[in-house]
Order: C-alpha cells, then structure tokens, then sequence
C-alpha cells in the first residue's frame, strides 16, 4: 500500500500571495500613474487591507465564488485590489482588453457572463457604448472617487471608492479547493471569436513559483519593477502575483505608455526591472536615442509577444539592459519559455552567444515541449528541423471557457506556432503556422526576413508577409514603415539581405508604407496587412 506524506496541507491560493507579502513586505511600495492624472503611492498591507474591503463589498452585492466579475483597466493599484479581491474571495477576475472592438467586448461580457464590470475613468465612454449590449451586467464599478463620477449615465454605474470606505476590512480569505477558476482571459481572436483560458488558483500560483525563477523572469524583493505589459494581456504576465510573491516594489505606469512617459517614471522610481512587448520598446528606444538619454537603474527586461529583433536586443545592451527573450500564450498563463544562457555557454564569442540570445528559450519547470511534423511524429533537437510545437503542464489549458471541443492532440496544446528546438533544448519560433511563407512547398520563417530590416538604420518597423506568385504560388513581401527623417530605396534595402539570408529568401518586393496596423496587444497584424495587399502585383510575378 501506498505511503501517503505527513506534511500540512493547504491549497495554493491566490490570497496567501498578497497575504505574504502585506506581512512580510508590509512597508514595501506600489506605486501607480492614475488616470486621474497623478500618482498614487501606498504599501503591500494597504493594498491587502482594500483587497479585504473589496471582497467584502463584492460579498455585499451578491458576488459568490465562480461567478464573473470584468474589468476593463489599465495597470494601477485598484486594478491590483481587484485582481486579489475578487479571485481571493473565490470570485473569477476577468480582464477585458479594452483596445478590442466595442462589439468584441459586449461579446465577451456576455460569453462570460459576467455581473459587474470595473472600469479606469478613460473608459467611461466605452463603457457608455457597451453597456446596453451587455443586459446580464448588474453595475459598472467606476474606479475612482465620488467626485469624478459623471452627472448621469446610461449605465448602472457604482462608485469604487464608495464600495471601499463602505467596508470595515473585518474579513478573513475563505479556504477553498485550489482547482477553483481564479481567472479568466480571453485570446485576442485575429480568427473566429475570441475564445477564453479560465486559470485556477493552483495553475495560477505554480506559475508565478516558476515564473520568478532566476532563469526565468528572476525578480527579487531587491528590485523595483514596472509591468508595461498590461495587466489585461495575459494578467500582463504574471507580473501581479509574481511581484508581490517575491516582495518587490511595484510600478504601475497607468495609461501612459509612451516613450517619454515611461522614461520618467523609470528614472524617478528607479526602476531595475520590467518586461513588455517589442513595440513598447520600440517607442522608449526611440525617445531614449532621440534624446541622448541613459538609464540609472533599469538593468533588465522580458521581451515576448512576438519576436525580439535582434537589433532591438543590441540597442537595449547599448545601454545597459539585458535583455530575457521569452515565450507564450494566453493559453498557458503564458509562460513557456525563457532564454538565458548555460555556464558552458560563457566562454563563447558575443556572436555566438547572441545567436542563442535570440531564441527564444528553454521551457521553465513546469511545462514541457516538442515539435512535431504533419503526422505529429515527433522531430529531432537539432536546431534545424522545424514542425508544429506542441505544450502541456499544469498552467495551460485543458479545454477553452464554455466551449465543447477538445483542443488537445494527444494530451498535448498545439501552439499553432512553427519551431526547432537545439540539442541543448532552446527554442526558436520560425513562424506563427498562419504567417509562414510557403515558397513552391519550401518555407520562408518571415521572422527571420524581420529580424534582418530591423537591423537596417533607416527601418522603424518591418513585416514580411506572402504575396500571391503565379509560379511559386506564395513569395515574400516586405512592409517597411522608415524612421522619421530616414531614406531608403527599395533595392538598397534589398540588397542589405544577401549573405544574411539564404537568397531564395530575399524578399522579392518591398513596399513602404506609413503604418503598420497592430493588434490589441501591440503585435504586427499580419491578417490585416494580408487583407490589405492581397491583389498586389509582385514585380517578379
Ligand atoms: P494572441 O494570440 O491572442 O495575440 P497571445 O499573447 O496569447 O495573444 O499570443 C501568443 C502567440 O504570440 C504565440 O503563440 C506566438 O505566436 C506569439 N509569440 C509570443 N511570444 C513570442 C516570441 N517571443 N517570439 C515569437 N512569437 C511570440
């Protein structure tokens, strides 16, 4: 017969993180740019203290645990009381990416059912288009004080800071089963509708664990840290557990996240660490160079969500920030993967090691992955052989939010992302499987044709998508949108790939426009882009 361990048991719940860290990091700060417009600055046992309140005004509205509640907020410390409030009461917190369409939003609301939804004062309009298309939601919680609640209103609106001072914090988190919903995010759905990951408490808490590890994000008490990515992607990663899970001080830029803004909050906070989107980096870099600017104290970044051009890495190196490439997906809370380099790896020349640097990593405890072919056989580590890669681990999905069908292979997540994976266990995305360039049957990463005219001085952004070919049946294209000020034609840009790339893989056109379109989580949308050049003439066709 089995031996059973004698050790406590006690479920891995949302509220023993914030719980630990108003206790053990009491007097620790977060700081928040509110959309009030100033910044607000209070401790971990403060934001504990509200949470309590909160799961006690929710508790007064009728909110019970497995039931819904939305929000629609950028990152700030209400959105963080939120965050443990709701989940810690056994309440499911649902982040609403605001940036999606207005009838994307209604649809979502209503899918997921939920009965309130909490939303930044920049929304109120928003929410004034939405709300008579959601009957099911019973108030829209405005965060923020009574004196910034609008006359009237065509939505049942409550006031946030009423919810609060009506409370007394006299409240204890409930113990529940730790495979109770915590969280649920919807996947931006650039096909079909959006379709959504329902997290647990237990999934949740083991990915903020691993998450936190040195070959990870590497986040300690010792560092102040400002999520760029929001907290309405992906619960911008994690961030908001895993920050306070290891104590550290807490930056929350608000809705301001341009270049200039997020440069001044980085100097006067003095923040070590941050993790974001290529595009966020793109527009501090760009105000950092413009400027002649260098950073006291930011030392580190996460960059995921789509590649990281090398030439962004190189620009950040320049001054002074390393840069962890990183890995993931809605589907798996998200992260997979992490690129840090091995000790054998140190003695390496800096090309060699940047060639590593560039992928985008190996898997963290806790998830595991292969790469299969079109018969899901499994392929080597080679680093060369590339197929369809594959997940499983106990924070990715298992089935989509009241949805029927089964999206596994096997027990295993299809990532719908192409890859190879190295002999050491790195791993490189050559292509989203809908955006890679099929070349008379040969695939073209377009992934990589970015990476190369990221590097060209005179490009600001660069998508290569597949332009029709009467012969070849699909031939990359490339779209170029230039740095203010810059020139470059058509056939030096051209000419900038050979002996970078292999020659067949040479873009057979370029076209240069002044924008590319980006999702709502701030990547390149390529569909669009598809949509909006699909009768174009190659030259070569
Ligand atoms: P959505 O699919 O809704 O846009 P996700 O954030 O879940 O939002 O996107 C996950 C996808 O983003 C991955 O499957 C992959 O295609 C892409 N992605 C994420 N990180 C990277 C990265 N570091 N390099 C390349 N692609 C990435």
């Amino acid at each position: 017969m089995a031996l059973m361990g004698q050790m406590m048991s006690a479920p891995l719940l949302i509220s023993s993180i914030i719980k630990h860290a108003a206790r053990y990091y009491g007097g620790t700060e977060i700081v928040s740019r509110r959309t009030e417009g100033d910044l607000h600055r209070y401790t971990y046992r403060e934001c504990e203290l509200r949470a309590r309140k909160l799961a006690q005004a929710l508790g007064a509205l009728g909110v019970k645990q497995g039931d819904r509640v939305g929000t629609l907020a950028w990152n700030g410390y209400r959105h963080l009381e939120i965050y443990y409030g709701v989940s810690g009461m056994g309440a499911v917190c649902h982040t609403i990416n605001p940036r999606l369409f207005p009838e994307q939003i209604a649809y979502i609301v209503n899918h997921a059912e939920d009965g309130y939804v909490f939303f930044d004062l920049t929304f109120l309009p928003l929410v004034e288009g939405v709300a008579p298309h959601c009957p099911n939601v019973k108030g829209w919680v405005l965060m923020s004080d009574r004196a910034h609640m609008p006359a009237e209103s065509k939505a049942k609106l409550l006031c946030y800071e009423d919810l609060i001072d009506a409370q007394d914090g006299n409240y204890e988190w409930p113990q529940f089963d730790e495979n109770q919903a915590s969280s649920l995010c919807y996947t931006s759905g650039t096909t079909g509708n959006p379709k959504g990951a329902l997290y647990s408490h237990r999934s949740t808490v083991l990915h903020s664990y691993a998450s936190a590890l040195p070959d990870a994000l590497g986040c300690s008490a010792r560092d102040v840290i400002l999520p760029v990515v929001p907290m309405f992607h992906v619960n911008a990663w994690g961030m908001p557990y895993s920050v306070p899970l290891v104590g550290a001080k807490l930056v929350f830029p608000g809705a301001r996240l341009d270049g200039a803004s997020l440069y001044e909050l980085f100097e006067q906070e003095k923040v070590t660490f941050s993790a974001g989107v290529p595009t966020v980096w793109l527009g501090l870099l760009q105000h950092v160079q413009a400027n002649n600017l260098k950073f006291s104290t930011f030392r580190r970044t996460v960059i995921g969500g789509s590649a990281v051009p090398p030439a962004m890495t190189r620009a950040l190196e320049a001054l002074d920030v390393e840069v962890i490439h990183a890995w993931g997906m809605t589907e798996m809370s998200p992260l997979g993967t992490a690129c840090k380099l091995l000790a054998k790896h140190e003695a390496l020349s800096d090309a060699d090691r940047h060639k590593i640097l560039e992928k985008q990593g190996r898997v963290i405890y806790g998830v595991d992955m292969k790469i299969v072919d079109g018969d899901g056989k499994e392929l080597p580590w080679d680093g060369k052989a590339f197929g369809d890669l594959m997940v499983r681990g106990p924070w990715i999905i298992d089935r989509y939010f009241r949805n029927d069908a089964n999206p596994l292979v096997d027990g295993w997540f299809p990532t719908g992302d192409v890859a190879t994976i190295d002999e050491d266990g790195y791993m490189q995305i050559t292509d989203r499987s809908k955006d890679v360039i099929k070349s008379g049957g040969e695939w073209i990463s377009s992934i990589d044709i970015e990476n190369v005219a990221a590097a060209h001085p005179a490009v600001h952004m660069a998508a290569c998508i597949s332009a029709y070919h009467p012969k070849w049946d699909e031939r990359p294209l490339l779209v170029v949108v230039k740095k203010p000020n810059a020139e470059v034609s058509k056939e030096e840009l051209l000419k900038f790939f050979e002996g970078k790339v292999a020659k067949w893989w040479i873009p057979d056109d370029v076209a240069f426009v002044s924008e590319i379109p980006l999702t709502a989580t701030g990547k390149m949308q390529k569909l669009r882009l598809r949509e909006q050049f699909k009768d174009y003439r190659l030259p070569t066709a």
